[in-house]
């Protein structure tokens, strides 16, 4: 039988989501739901239509291994010009685990450098299954604390911790990142939070993913209520006091 992939987008000549040029295969569904998510069409399991003026489009469609492998073949040369590669995202990679691990391999066998961006909210074997196969994992931490975690995201953060701290000690390549909201996580008492949790965990370097207000427009096409509306962008500026804490505590941290 044919392995398959419910994804949303393939995006070509990405630059924000690991080293050099990079095509980004999204995954659908994911188990956390965050109010600031700015694809909330990846949270669904199954497809979904976005509605756009008069028209209804599915937002996202089954690819097989062999033909998401062939797309992302397509740009080789501008990764090897660039030291880049590919990158899963989404959603969450962890909820198609065989069809991530399986694209992974692929991937390593064409020796294109391999990211994967997650949650890290699955259970270890899961985790490991897949996190084992990436060359870079980019790992997002929404909150330090445990009633702030559920607050934003649904889902508590005993999984994700765990999954860090076991990808730290395996010595894997790994980035955190923060993705900073307003009023939610991006007072100086939160960055002394997230500096004591990263201390913690050995952690060398940090980056911030400041607010941005790209997704709105998506939960108008999915006739949703968007829980973040109207609420300020962040820019590096706007962190400097933020970052600059982290920092104080030797940690590498960049925007
Ligand atoms: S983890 Fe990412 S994809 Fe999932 S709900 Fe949060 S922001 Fe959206």
């Amino acid at each position: 039988m044919t392995l398959t992939g419910l994804l949303f987008n393939i995006q070509k000549f990405s630059l924000h989501d690991g080293p050099g040029i990079r095509t980004v295969v999204f995954f659908k569904s994911c188990p956390l739901s965050c109010k600031w998510c700015s694809n909330p069409e990846s949270q669904r399991a199954e497809p979904c239509l976005l509605r756009d003026g008069g028209k209804s489009v599915p937002d996202s469609r089954e690819y097989s291994l062999e033909e998401t492998l062939e797309i992302c073949l397509e740009d080789r040369p501008f990764y090897e010009e660039s030291g880049g590669g590919v990158t899963l995202s989404g959603g969450e990679v962890l909820t198609q685990r065989q069809f991530a691990a399986e694209l992974l391999r692929a991937l390593k066998r064409e020796n294109i450098h391999t990211a994967i961006e997650t949650t890290g909210y699955a259970p270890r074997e899961v985790f490991e299954e897949v996190s084992k196969e990436a060359d870079l994992l980019l790992f997002d931490i929404k909150h330090f604390d445990e009633k702030r975690h559920i607050e934003g995201t649904g889902v508590g953060r005993a999984p994700i911790i765990a999954n860090l701290k076991s990808a730290l000690a395996f010595g894997k390549t790994l980035l955190p990142r923060l993705p900073v909201i307003p009023g939610y996580n991006d007072s100086p008492e939160d960055a002394r939070g997230f500096a004591s949790l990263l201390v913690s965990l050995g952690a060398k370097r940090v980056q911030i993913l400041p607010f941005h207000q790209f997704g709105e427009k998506k939960y108008d096409m999915l006739g949703l209520p968007y829980p973040m509306r109207g609420f300020p962008q962040l820019h590096p500026e706007d962190l400097e006091e933020f970052r600059g804490i982290i920092a104080g505590q030797g940690i590498d941290c960049f925007f």
